[in-house]
This record gives C-alpha cells, sequence and structure tokens, in this order.
C-alpha cells in the first residue's frame, strides 16, 4: 500500500548509503523526493533515476550542510520543485574519528557545522513550509548511548546534541501536528562503515543478531515514522541497531 501517495520529502544527504536507500523507500511508499548531495554528482544522478523509476518527482540537489545560505537556498528549491513539503530527513552527516587528546579545532567544528549546525538550520527552513501533518525524521547514532573504541567520541557528542534537538523541535513543532523524531542506527553497511572494514568483526560481536544492519532497514523504519499510522509518535528515540544498545 502506498502511505505516503501525495507527500513531498526531502532527504539530505541522498546520494548514498543510508539517505539514499530512504530516498528509494519514500519513493516506493509513493511520495515525490528531493534530496541533497554534496560531492557525488554521479550517485546523486542515479539515486534520482531510481526515484523517477517509481514513478515518482525526484530532484538532486548540491548543497553542503556546513553551508547555511545552500542549507536554505537547497529547501526552498525542493519546495518549489515538488509544490510543497510535508517529510524532511536529516541524514547528512559525517564521520571523523580522532581521540580527544589529538582532536583539532577544525575538526571539531567541520563535526558540529555539518552534522548538528545543518540539522538545526535545515529543520529551521523547512519548518516553514511544512503542514499540519509534517515530519522531521533526524539520524542520529547508537553511540551517542553507547561509546565504542576511543576515537569516536566527538562524531558521537554530536549525535547526543540531535537528541536533545529532536526532544526541543518535537515540542515546538507539536502544536502544530508535526512531529519529530530520532532514529539511530547501529553498525549499517555503507562507505562510512563498511561490513568488510577493519572494526567490522569487533562491531558485529556488540550486536545480539550478529549482523551489520542494511540502509534498508533504517529506511524501513523511516518510512514508517513518515506515515499517518506514526501520527501520534513523537519526541521518540528508535534505534535501529540489531540490539546493539541492549
Ligand atoms: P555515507 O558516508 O555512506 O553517506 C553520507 C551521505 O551524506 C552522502 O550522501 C553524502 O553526500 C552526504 N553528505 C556528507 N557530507 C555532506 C555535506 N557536507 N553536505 C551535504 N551532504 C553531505 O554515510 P551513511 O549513509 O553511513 O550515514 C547516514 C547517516 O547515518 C549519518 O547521519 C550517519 O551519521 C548515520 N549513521 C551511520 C551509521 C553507519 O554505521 N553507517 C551508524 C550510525 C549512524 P556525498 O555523496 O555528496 O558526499
Amino acid at each position: 500500500m502506498n502511505q505516503l501517495n501525495g507527500k513531498k520529502a526531502l532527504v539530505t544527504g541522498g546520494s548514498r548509503g543510508i539517505g539514499a536507500a530512504i530516498a528509494l523507500a519514500l519513493a516506493e511508499q509513493g511520495a515525490d523526493v528531493a534530496f541533497t548531495y554534496a560531492r557525488s554528482p554521479e550517485r546523486a544522478a542515479e539515486v534520482k533515476q531510481a526515484i523517477e523509476a517509481e514513478g515518482r518527482k525526484a530532484a538532486a540537489i548540491q548543497a553542503d550542510a556546513a553551508d547555511p545560505k545552500a542549507i536554505r537556498r537547497a529547501v526552498d528549491d525542493a519546495a518549489e520543485a515538488l509544490g510543497g513539503l510535508d517529510i524532511l530527513v536529516n541524514n547528512a552527516a559525517i564521520a571523523t574519528y580522532s581521540t580527544i587528546a589529538d582532536v583539532s579545532a577544525e575538526t571539531i567544528d567541520e563535526l558540529f557545522a555539518i552534522n548538528v549546525r545543518g540539522a538545526i538550520l535545515t529543520a529551521q527552513a523547512a519548518m516553514q513550509h511544512l503542514p499540519a501533518g509534517g515530519r522531521i525524521i533526524t539520524i542520529g547514532s547508537g553511540g551517542a548511548d553507547r561509546i565504542v573504541g576511543d576515537t569516536g567520541t566527538i562524531y558521537f557528542m554530536t549525535k547526543s546534541a540531535l537528541q536533545t534537538f529532536t526532544r526541543g523541535l518535537a515540542r515546538e513543532l507539536g502544536p502544530r501536528d508535526i512531529t519529530a523524531n530520532l532514529v539511530q542506527p547501529g553498525s549499517t553497511d555503507t562507505d562510512m562503515n563498511p561490513a568488510d572494514g577493519p572494526f567490522a568483526d569487533f562491531q558485529k560481536s556488540l550486536i545480539p543478531l550478529g549482523r551489520y544492519g542494511t540502509p534498508q532497514d533504517v529506511a524501513a523504519a523511516v518510512a514508517f515514522l513518515a506515515t499517518p499510522a506514526a501520527r501520534h509518535i513523537t519526541g521518540a528515540i528508535l534505534n535501529v541497531d540489531g540490539g546493539q544498545l541492549t
């Protein structure tokens, strides 16, 4: 059943990995989908084609999530291309690994600019377009609740900031009947964290289900939160992690 027929969605960082799977999952449920990317025009063109192959409208928009002006333009362009906006998925992020002892000021600033400020400003721009029944779904990380290894702390801090952000957003937008939720993936097989990477076996050993997640596993949860069936879920944190946090 196409539960998102007629809905218009924007996904940040939709050219690869989890964001690409989310863009496609929303299109499969009937939504028209715009998405942003930073540096992968060819991958973005493939995702756009795949959305169009579902019979949906698609727009691929180059916009660096570290650039406030580019974010505002991207949101407005997405709304114009699709004829409105019902769903925002804040997914774009980078992961840079360093111990606290070694991390540079530039790395801290870049992580927070893309992963936190980018999500805030995208939501700020999108909320002007969202009608009652709108959705903001942000992608966090299980690392916000459990540190694995000794080099992810600053990246994970950007993800714990998104927990507070999501709760505040749920309070602020609740009176407009717009929900805000956070999906926290565990180890998921993408360029960022390949299932055959050097630390994959260690990560798998922490997962009761004994396997990496796929981008589609995360996308399914996001698509559910976007449907009318999830209308009473807001301010929630949903782990999609094979039980990694248990
Ligand atoms: P990938 O690195 O595979 O993909 C990242 C996506 O974000 C790409 O589309 C990329 O675009 C885009 N992006 C990166 N930087 C920017 C930027 N400055 N401006 C705009 N877009 C940007 O990551 P994943 O798919 O693995 O991660 C998706 C989300 O899931 C992130 O929020 C991540 O933190 C989270 N996550 C991932 C986990 C995992 O194990 N994979 C675990 C927990 C959370 P481009 O192709 O143009 O570079």
